[in-house]
């Protein structure tokens, strides 16, 4: 990581004049909210989204940005973007791909100069473990919904019994749900019988959420569906509807960095560091207080504590320890903070040779629900999935299972050649794998995932609204309005749009000689222009802060198996 030790930056901070922001977690979200803040805005980006940027790189960093201390507690920067070797290859600890089909992350890589660098998967076809054995996706299906009832009976999925009840859907009276929340598995359940909840939906948004379909929110984890179901009696109707309004020739769906999206990180932090940022690891934020003019951040041991004390501040960091940061001065945020859960999850990365298949998986991998009973919840063939793996080590094949949900930390708590034996046992029993793998690791990531529960978008709007009221203050991450890289970049995109608006008004934004300083706030602006937007605006008269998840968007699949349709 280029944050070797505890502090990187370049410049020298006495001299700098521009405006200091603190921005608290040196994940996905952190880190690009320091890169816009350093620009004074994000820039457009092959999609067009946002305005006038700053070009793809290099022209004059800092230009009307602001001088950004990203402050990470852990000892190196990327949060859930992590990568190591395993058998010489290099391999995502944590997420492996990002949504193509928005436009966030595939900006920001292309604003950093690498978007030609991007990758895309060779075949997202995915299975689905059902009865005992593997099945085809069906086709015409969106996040396990579906819409193709042909398709449906085919791939077998379903009992005879499930498929029976799925087309009473077609003529059952609406499911009132007024403007309240639905889990997921009620509304589902309701329209197309429970089995497809079970053994569709559920292995879907598991991947995404590791969360229950009793808890999960229908609105926010099927935004699109359930904006459509609104207008729709049927959900077989409303899904056609979704897929109907989809692009037709969207591209791909996934994309990827060739060293892996753990190295985007890196990427991040050295164009921080050339805005004359500083990026300081093993760095905690204990407590926030606000000061007449900004905040007082205290930083370090409670032995050896540190003041730092900054114009304005970005907090992307997880639930818990934003709730805890805002205790005092936003007790109503911290609040419902709190209340927002995570599920813990394992990934067990095996390398094998090829020769330990008998035959070559040709699918990206199978996801297994969680009414089979089996530990592990989906198997990603990484080396089928992404040919530049393949290319870089053709004896090589390697195998992600991902282990654990929402209450099953039990299944988290054993060792690693526990966890091991399980990803062997599931290879074996499904695949026919008998050979040992010639290398295996086991990553952890405890408290991982938020869970967006019945009534998320409510807390979310809520949190929004009293952090709102507060000058210089902003939020971004995973927790709000998607945990997907692309969303998380969209929340630290508004964040910093909030901040370098707040500081525009306050008259501390540094002018370049071109002016871009005064169409900083435009810029990284997430409003109308780009469709974000939605989070409340409140009190500071500020942009509004952060993206509801968009009906139009798909949404992403964390286990890398395509969510939309794979038929
Ligand atoms: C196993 C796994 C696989 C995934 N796969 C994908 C995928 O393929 N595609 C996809 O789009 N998404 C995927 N996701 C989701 C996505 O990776 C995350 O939602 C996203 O990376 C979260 O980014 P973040 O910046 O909000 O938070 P984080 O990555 O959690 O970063 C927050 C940072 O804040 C730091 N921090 C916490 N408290 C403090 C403090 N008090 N002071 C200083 N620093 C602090 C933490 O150490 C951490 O580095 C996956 C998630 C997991 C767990």
């Amino acid at each position: 990581m280029t944050t070797s030790g505890e502090r990187a930056h370049a410049g020298d901070d006495a001299a700098d004049e521009r405006a200091h922001v603190a921005v608290i977690g040196g994940g996905i979200a952190g880190l690009a909210a320091a890169r816009f803040l350093a620009r004074g805005g994000a820039s457009g980006g092959s999609s067009g989204i946002g305005t006038a940027g700053t070009g793809s790189t290099g022209d004059g960093g800092g230009r009307g940005g602001v001088r950004v201390t990203v402050l990470e507690g852990s000892p190196a920067v990327g949060g859930k973007l992590r990568i190591s070797e395993i058998a010489g290859l290099p391999v995502d600890e944590g997420a492996e791909s990002m949504l193509a089909r928005r436009p966030e992350g595939l900006d920001l890589v292309s604003d950093l100069g690498h978007g030609d660098d991007l990758v895309n998967p060779g075949t997202t076809s995915a299975a689905i473990l059902s009865h005992g054995s593997l099945r085809r996706m069906p086709a015409g299906q969106v996040m396990g919904v579906p819409s193709d009832l042909k398709a449906l009976a085919a791939s077998q999925v379903l009992s005879p019994a499930g498929l029976a009840r799925v087309p009473l859907d077609l003529v059952l009276p609406e499911t009132p749900r007024g403007d309240a929340d639905v889990s997921v598995a009620d509304f589902i359940g309701a329209r197309l019988g429970r089995e497809v909840a079970d053994r569709l939906v559920e292995p879907l948004l598991g991947g995404v959420y590791a969360g229950l379909i009793e808890r999960l929110s229908f609105e926010s984890t099927l935004p699109a569906v359930a904006a459509a179901a609104r207008t729709h009696r049927s959900l077989i109707s409303a899904v056609r509807g979704v897929r109907d309004a989809a692009p037709k020739d969207a591209g791909p769906v996934f994309a990827t960095l060739p060293d892996g999206l753990g190295s985007l990180p890196k990427l991040l932090t050295d164009a921080i560091i050339a805005d004359g940022g500083t990026v300081r690891t093993t760095t905690v934020v204990r407590e926030l207080r606000r000061r007449p003019d900004g905040w007082r951040l205290t930083l370090g041991s409670a032995r050896d504590p540190e003041a730092l004390d900054v114009d304005a501040v970005v907090i992307a960091v997880p639930a818990a320890p934003a709730g805890r940061l805002l205790a005092d001065e936003v007790p109503a945020a911290a609040r419902e903070l709190d209340r927002i859960e995570y599920a813990s999850m394992a990934i067990v990365t095996l390398a094998y040779a090829t020769t330990a298949f008998h035959r070559l998986p040709r699918g990206s991998g199978y996801l297994v629900p969680a009414v089979e009973g089996r530990e592990v919840k989906a198997v990603t063939f990484s080396s089928v999935k992404w040919p530049h793996l393949r290319d870089k080590a053709p004896g090589v094949i390697a195998v992600r299972c991902s282990i654990g949900r929402f209450g099953e930390e039990h299944t988290l708590q054993r060792s690693d050649e526990d966890l091991k034996a399980a990803a062997l046992t599931e290879l074996a029993t499904t695949c026919g794998v008998s050979e040992l793998p010639l290398e295996a690791r086991v990553t952890r990531w405890g408290g991982g995932l938020p869970q967006y529960n019945v009534g998320h978008a409510d807390r979310v709007a809520r949190i929004r609204a009293a952090v709102a009221g507060q000058q210089g203050l902003a939020i971004a991450g995973a927790a709000y309005d998607g945990l997907g890289i692309p969303a998380c970049i969209a929340t630290a995109r508004a964040a910093a749009a909030r901040v370098l608006e707040h500081l525009e008004r306050r008259g501390e934004l540094s002018h370049g000689s071109d002016g871009q300083g005064d169409r900083a706030g435009d810029r990284a602006g997430g409003g109308a222009g780009d469709g974000s937007g939605g989070g409340s605006g409140g009190g500071s008269g500020g942009q509004a802060e952060g993206t509801r998840p968009q009906p139009g968007d798909p949404v992403h699949d964390v286990v890398g198996l395509q969510g939309e349709d794979s038929g």
